[in-house]
């Protein structure tokens, strides 16, 4: 219960106004603090992709290609990196999406873009 601030009537919690004299009434018990809620700290969690397993091979791999572009493009006065740069981003997103690398990629890599990188790719077992 409360009570008007004006004549002091007595009064239902969910009086707007007073019965007796009209006045309004402040309406205290409606007011509810502002607290964060877990819905709200739920969102601060991101989903982690399945870990995919980088071996040491692949690591090896895919700096090899880089090596391989770089010495193409050298050797070549860059038309190499026509056929280098497309390949060694694809094996990267391949790698970083955990897909398969086919034998014929492993094997164009070898003799296109670095014979060390083909020979670790065909080494790789987990790719
Ligand atoms: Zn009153």
């Amino acid at each position: 219960m409360k009570y008007c601030a004006k004549c002091g009537t007595q009064l239902f919690d969910e009086a707007v106004v007073c019965v007796k004299c009209g006045c309004p009434v402040e309406n205290s018990s409606q007011f509810t603090p502002q607290t964060p809620t877990p819905e709200q700290n739920a969102n601060f969690f991101t989903p982690q992709p399945p870990y995919i397993q980088e071996t040491g091979v692949t690591k090896a791999a895919k700096i090899f290609m880089i090596i391989g572009t770089v010495v193409m493009a050298l050797y070549t006065c860059c038309i190499g990196l026509a056929w280098c740069l497309p390949m060694t981003i694809s094996y990267w997103n391949k790698i970083k999406r955990g897909e398969p690398i086919t034998t014929g990629f492993k094997i164009c890599s070898l003799l296109f873009v670095n014979t060390i990188a083909g020979i670790l790719m065909l080494c790789d077992s987990n790719h």
